[in-house]
C-alpha cells in the first residue's frame, strides 16, 4: 500500500506505455519490502527540461531514462558518471540531496549475461555485430572486464570506425564489413560473439545477421542482446551447432537490477525481475 511516506521512482520516455520497467521494478521493490512506487513518466521531447526540474522539485529518488531522452537528458544533469559518458547515454538518474547524477547501467547489465554463462572475458577475443547505441554499452562492459581484442562486424565500417576510436585507449578494436576476409579470420579466433543489431527482433523474427557462425571455435559463447523473441533465429542456429547461448533478458534485467541498487542500496531478486519481464512480454505480444 502506498502512504505519505512512499518514495517515488519511474521511467521517463516517449512513448513509454510499453515499458517493462514498471512491472519489473515494482515486483522487485515489493519482494524486498521497500516502500517505493515506480511509475511510467511519459515526457515528450519539448518538455524534457521542465520534466527533469519537476521530478527534482517533487523529490523523486531517481528514475530510468529511455528512448528518446537517453542522450538529450545528459545536459540537464548536475553530474554525469564516466561510464555514461563513454556510452554516450544516461539510462539511470539518481537524486542525491537535490543533485542529479546520470549513470548508464547497460554495460553492467550486459556483463550479467556473461556471468550467468560462467564466461570469463579477461584476455579473450570478442566479435560484436553492429555498432549502434547498445554496442557502445557492450564494448564498454567488455573493456571493464579486460577483454583483449574486439572486432566489430558491420554493414558500414566507415560509420563504426568513429565509434571504435573512442574505445581504443582501453582495448584493441578492429572494424570490418562482415563480408571481409578479416572478419572471417576474427570469427575463427573469437571466444565470444555478440549480436547488437536488431536483426531477428520481433516482429521480424526471420532476420539473422549474415555471419558464418560455424567458423567460431566450438567453445565460443553466442550472446544475442535481443530479448524478444526469447530465442532468436541466431540463437537457435547457434544452439543447433552446439554453442553455448544467452539472450538479452539477462542484460535487460541486469541493467534494472543495477539501477535498483543505486536507488535503494539493496540487491533485488534478479530471477524474479527476469521472470516478470518474460511474463510481461508474453502478455504484451500474445
Ligand atoms: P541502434 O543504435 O539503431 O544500432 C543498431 C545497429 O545495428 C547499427 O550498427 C546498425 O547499423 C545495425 N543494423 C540495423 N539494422 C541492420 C540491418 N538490417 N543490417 C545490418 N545492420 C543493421 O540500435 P540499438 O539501440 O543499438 O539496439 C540494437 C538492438 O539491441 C535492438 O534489437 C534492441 O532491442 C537491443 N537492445 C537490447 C538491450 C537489452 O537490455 N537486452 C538494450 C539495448 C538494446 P547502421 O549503423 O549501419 O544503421
Amino acid at each position: 500500500m502506498f502512504t505519505g511516506k512512499t518514495r517515488n521512482l519511474g521511467v521517463m520516455g516517449w512513448p513509454v506505455e510499453h515499458s517493462l520497467s514498471p512491472a519489473m521494478q515494482n515486483a522487485a521493490l515489493e519482494k524486498a519490502g521497500m516502500d517505493y512506487a515506480y511509475i511510467a513518466l511519459p515526457v515528450p521531447s519539448q518538455h524534457l527540461e521542465k520534466a527533469v526540474e519537476g521530478l527534482k522539485a517533487l523529490g523523486f529518488c531517481g528514475w530510468n531514462v529511455t528512448i528518446p531522452h537517453k542522450t538529450a537528458i545528459m545536459r540537464f544533469m548536475d553530474e554525469v558518471d564516466s561510464s555514461a559518458k563513454m556510452i554516450g547515454a544516461v539510462n539511470t538518474v539518481v537524486n542525491k540531496d537535490g543533485k542529479l547524477k546520470g549513470f548508464n547501467t547497460d554495460a553492467v547489465g550486459f556483463l550479467r549475461g556473461l556471468e550467468h554463462s560462467n564466461f570469463k572475458a579477461a584476455g579473450k577475443n570478442a566479435v560484436i555485430l553492429g555498432a549502434g547505441g547498445a554496442a557502445r554499452a557492450v564494448i564498454w562492459g567488455l573493456c571493464q572486464v579486460r577483454v583483449s581484442n574486439i572486432t566489430l562486424g558491420v554493414r558500414n565500417p566507415k560509420k563504426a570506425e568513429a565509434m571504435a576510436e573512442l574505445f581504443r585507449g582501453y582495448t584493441n578494436v578492429a572494424v570490418f564489413n562482415w563480408g571481409d576476409e578479416g572478419f572471417r579470420n576474427a570469427l575463427k579466433d573469437a571466444e565470444l560473439l555478440v549480436n547488437t543489431t536488431p536483426l531477428g527482433m520481433s516482429p521480424n523474427v526471420d532476420g539473422i545477421p549474415p555471419v558464418e557462425m560455424e567458423l567460431l571455435p566450438k567453445t565460443a559463447l553466442v550472446y544475442d542482446i535481443i530479448y524478444t523473441p526469447e530465442e532468436t533465429k541466431l540463437l537457435r542456429a547457434a544452439g543447433r551447432l552446439g554453442y553455448s547461448v544467452v539472450n538479452g533478458e539477462y542484460m535487460l534485467a541486469g541493467q534494472g537490477a543495477e539501477a535498483f541498487r543505486m536507488w535503494t542500496g539493496m540487491t533485488p531478486d534478479e530471477n524474479l525481475m527476469r521472470r516478470v519481464l518474460r511474463e510481461s512480454l508474453i502478455s504484451q505480444n500474445g
